[in-house]
């Protein structure tokens, strides 16, 4: 594979190069000196940004032109997300609206859908929520209690909780999975809806990580009515909907990474700092490790991005991109503030978000134990967990489960 970039390829790097070169400046700061810290406005000058990047075409620009992208292929994307990072500046605000939510609208929605909702959440202007995890339903997406029910006017009534719901409290809209035929088992029998947060019966409560930070949230919904045409992707169809919205989630999370800033060489410059440190033969070996798997990672990301541009879906295989470079990152915050001592975790620390933050990623977009799994049997064939609830109703399964429990 040819790593270099095709003249093509050149002349784009050069064209958001120079575009950056010209705009970088508006960017708002949000690390080290002159930072803005507090989150309303964090987030209000974001989506300005936001909105800047969709007008210069580097915000969502693998959507199709006629949604307001570039209609460029994922290498571009890639170009991009490299020299936002060079730029030293913040990507969109909103990347799960513009990286997975507007992807599956734009996959499963009606033209008056697409019409209505993508431009602004292109630009920043109406923030989108994920509105999938609950209490009982996480790894087990499929477990969906959130129920809706359709009126005689054919508008739907909304009951249920959802949890872990990032930038509920900025949304204007969440894409949400709800249970529409709890006779049909688990994976069918539920719908994809849009949900406006600001609609009556809906509540949002914050919750406060250990970085200090409240950027998700549970939703409660208590007889939430939502028009008929918020369905997205068909009524009893929202598993299918939702791979979709998983798929890109898997996408965003993979192809950016290297823009989270988990790369060797910024660890190593910290670690460097410290004479007695980078002298350290315990240091270096731990450094070396998780460097060479870092390096490892960006190789196989190459491989997905060539699968994607010859038109292929990277495999499950994908998510061990994921579990690598939250575990490098990790052990990489472990050695830093072994090194640099308590005051890594200071609040002005450029390291204290990364390494009070990176535990939860071990979560979010599947869970390494799911993860591993899904490549345990899809990648290397391994005998699948038993299914228990294969077939069953949903409405049957807590029975089933009880008996499970007490056999
Ligand atoms: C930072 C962050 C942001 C998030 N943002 C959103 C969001 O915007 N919208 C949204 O809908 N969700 C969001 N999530 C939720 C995320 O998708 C879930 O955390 C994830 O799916 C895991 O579900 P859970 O937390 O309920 O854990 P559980 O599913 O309850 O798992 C608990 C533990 O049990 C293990 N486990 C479960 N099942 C198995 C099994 N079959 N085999 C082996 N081990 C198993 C898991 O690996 C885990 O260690 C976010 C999570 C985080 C951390």
């Amino acid at each position: 594979m040819d790593l270099n970039d095709t003249p093509e390829q050149a002349e784009y790097r050069a064209k958001i190069r120079a575009w950056l070169d010209e705009h970088k400046d508006e960017a708002p700061i949000l690390q080290g000196e002159g930072a803005i810290t507090d989150p309303d406005e964090v987030a209000r000058e974001q989506r300005k940004w936001q909105a800047k990047l969709a007008e210069g075409g580097l915000a969502g620009a693998t959507w199709p032109t006629e949604y307001g992208g570039q209609g460029v292929g994922p290498i571009e994307s890639v170009i991009i997300n490299q020299e936002l990072q060079r730029a030293g500046v913040p990507n969109v605000f909103d990347v799960i609206g513009v990286g997975m939510l507007g992807p599956t609208i734009i996959a499963h929605g009606t033209e008056e859908q697409k019409d209505r909702y993508l431009g602004p959440m292109l630009n920043g202007d109406e923030v989108w929520c994920q509105m999938f995890s609950e209490p009982a339903a996480g790894s087990d997406l499929a477990a969906v209690q959130t129920r809706a029910v359709q009126q005689d006017d054919g508008s739907w009534k909304l009951n249920g909780q959802k949890v872990w719901t990032t930038n509920a409290q900025y949304a204007t809209y969440g894409l949400m999975l709800a249970r529409t035929n709890p006779e049909a088992h688990k994976h069918k029998g539920m719908t994809m809806f849009i949900l406006p947060m600001d609609a009556e019966g809906v509540t949002i409560r914050g919750l406060r990580q250990i970085s200090g930070e409240a950027e998700f949230n549970e939703v409660f919904l208590d007889d939430v009515v939502v028009d008929a045409d918020s369905v997205v992707g068909g009524v009893d169809n929202g598993w299918g909907t939702g791979l979709t919205t998983l798929m890109f989630e898997r996408l965003t999370i993979g192809l950016g990474s290297s823009s989270f800033g988990y790369r060797g060489r910024r660890f190593a410059e910290a670690l460097g700092e410290d004479e007695v440190a980078s002298r350290n033969s315990e240091v270096r070996h731990d450094f070396g490790e998780l460097a060479a798997e870092l390096e490892a990672v960006r190789w196989s990301g190459y491989r997905a991005i060539s699968a994607l541009q010859g038109g292929q879906i990277p495999g499950p295989e994908f998510g061990l991109a994921k579990i690598t470079t939250v575990n490098c990152a990790i052990k990489a915050g472990d050695l830093v503030a072994d090194v640099i001592g308590p005051e890594a975790l200071a609040e002005e620390s450029e390291w204290a978000y990364m390494i009070s933050f990176l535990p939860g990623l071990k979560s979010a977009g599947g869970t390494e134990e799911i993860l591993r799994n899904t490549i345990g049997e899809r990648v290397l064939g391994l005998p699948p967990e038993p299914r228990l609830d294969k077939g069953v109703p949903f409405s049957e399964l807590r029975a089933i489960e009880k008996e499970g429990a007490a056999a």
